[in-house]
């Protein structure tokens, strides 16, 4: 590993140094070695890459810590937050020359647990390391994983459960309520603070004649491309709170996160969220949202209260970036994802009304933008009780793709159409195996998804393919992790 341990660098109020606190009797679970790979991983760390991923073994280069932030949750101020149950072991460079950081998840209790036990257990971190991996496979920036361990050590939840650690990867753990910290709590580190975001992720940036007001767009875009990545492939968070949102809009922290299977936009997929805050359809508001609230954390840096309100109009210029973002790249994905052109003035509309029918017939979202792609129209319809609505659907479809490049249109859809997404009942498998010590079904999950959008009949199961049957009560999953 080639480590450039920058973190450190930030004003010590903002970390707790700590090392992480084995769990009993750590055993492997799974090994992502083409991300060790990738992360220029010796034969000697791969080598010991379970007692890496278990918090035995640390490194010289870099003296673990716990950050400490803040957040808003499910829109209340809650005040300090932090890492509670991670450590960030490394900052590492990996092929392309980029820091990656090494955070290890249940790693022991930290200044920052409150009332947690600084745990995580097998199932939470199980479905967390399969989704990092299927949504980078989708082409939708996220956090990933090197690997996770098991233990025999058990962990208090609703009932007794299996302690577990995660190595997870992403490319930034500063969040948007690490700026909500600073401003609540210690507000001269502001200027320094804005000045490293902007040196180690946003570099262009200092470019610009503004450079803070060219982060803030760039940290707005992002986020709202990867809201619109989210949607396109239906996938949910579950808890898109302040401190659950990076600055470079790269997915984290996402636990009781769900795939839409039959396509409903107000779906809770998380049994925490009581009030349905952070459904799919409002994932795009509440970005926006939290974008804005983020932005409001850039005031202080003017003093001068001139500068201060034309500073306040700027930004507010910044946010109008993120609605455009969004919809041009949903719009486009859209259109991708029905073999539309997306510069024909009805292609939108046409996906809308797409949309509609799946809402109303609760047909499954994945699959059924595989079968407009494989022309299977009756099919379709066969499973619609309104079957007009369908056919009026089919005609304007047919009437748009009717003058066009069709055999380029097919391939986009087929680039923008997953064979395969990490479906509750595939996860719920994987995890009651694991749960008796046989890791073979993380496995066949995480092959079949490094692949989603390419027909692997030797590794697929039926159940992959579809939801469950409507009568079958749907799995609950919570905040609790
Ligand atoms: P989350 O909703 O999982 O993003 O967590 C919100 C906050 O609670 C973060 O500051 C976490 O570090 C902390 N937290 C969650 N679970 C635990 C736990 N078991 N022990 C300690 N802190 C936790
Ligand atoms: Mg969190």
């Amino acid at each position: 590993m080639q480590f450039n341990p920058r973190y450190v660098l930030l004003n010590p109020k903002l970390f707790h140094h700590q090392l992480p606190k084995p769990l009993k009797s750590a055993k492997a679970g799974h090994f992502n070695e083409a991300l060790a790979h990738q992360l220029q991983w010796s034969d000697q760390d791969k080598a010991q890459w379970v007692e890496i991923c278990s918090g035995q073994k640390t490194f010289t280069e870099f003296e673990p810590l716990a950050m400490v932030y803040a957040g808003h949750q499910f829109g209340q101020w809650a005040g300090q937050l932090g890492d509670g149950r991670g450590l960030l072991i490394a900052q590492i460079l990996d092929q392309n020359h980029q820091t990656i950081d090494l955070h290890l998840k249940g790693a022991g209790a930290t200044p920052y647990s409150r009332m947690g036990d600084g745990r995580a257990v097998l199932r939470s971190v199980i479905r967390e390391y399969l989704a990092g991996h299927a949504l980078n496979a989708l082409g939708v920036p996220s956090s990933n994983a090197v690997g996770f361990t098991s233990s025999e050590q058990g962990v208090q939840r609703e009932k007794l459960e299996l302690g577990a650690m995660m190595l997870r990867t992403s490319d930034c753990h500063i969040r948007l309520g690490h700026f909500e910290w600073i401003n609540q709590y210690q507000p001269e580190l502001l200027p320094e603070f804005v000045d490293k975001c902007i040196e180690w992720h946003y570099p262009d940036c200092l470019k610009a004649e503004q450079s803070v007001l060219a982060f803030a767009t760039q940290v707005i875009q992002r986020t709202a491309v990867m809201i619109a990545k989210w949607q396109l492939v239906g996938f949910a968070h579950g808890v898109m709170n302040t401190d659950n949102l990076n600055i470079t809009g790269s997915t984290l922290d996402f636990g009781p996160y769900g795939f839409m299977e039959r396509f409903r936009p107000n779906w809770i997929n998380n049994h925490s969220d009581y009030q349905g805050r952070y459904t799919y359809q409002q994932q795009p508001s509440i970005g926006h949202w939290n974008v804005w609230n983020w932005l409001n954390n850039l005031i202080p840096l003017k003093k001068d209260s001139a500068e201060k309100e034309q500073f306040k109009a700027d930004l507010a210029q910044c946010l109008e970036h993120f609605e455009t973002t969004f919809l041009e790249h949903y719009t486009l994905g859209l259109c991708q994802k029905m073999g539309l052109p997306s510069i024909h003035k009805d292609s939108f509309n046409c996906g809308m009304a797409f949309l509609q029918i799946l809402q109303t017939e609760q047909l499954d979202y994945t699959g059924s933008f595989l079968r407009l792609q494989n022309k299977e129209y009756e099919a379709i319809k066969d499973d619609c009780l309104d079957r007009r609505q369908f056919e009026s659907f089919l005609t304007q479809y047919q009437a748009i793709r009717e003058h066009q490049e069709i055999a380029e249109l097919d391939q986009e859809m087929q680039l923008a159409n997953p064979q395969y997404i990490l479906r509750n009942h595939m996860l719920q498998i994987a995890i009651e195996r694991a749960e008796r010590n046989d890791f073979s079904e993380v496995d066949r999950l995480f092959k079949l998804l490094s692949q989603p959008y390419l027909k692997q009949s030797d590794l697929e199961r039926v159940e992959d393919l579809k939801p469950l049957p409507s009568d079958v009560a749907e799995i609950m999953v919570s905040c609790s992790s």
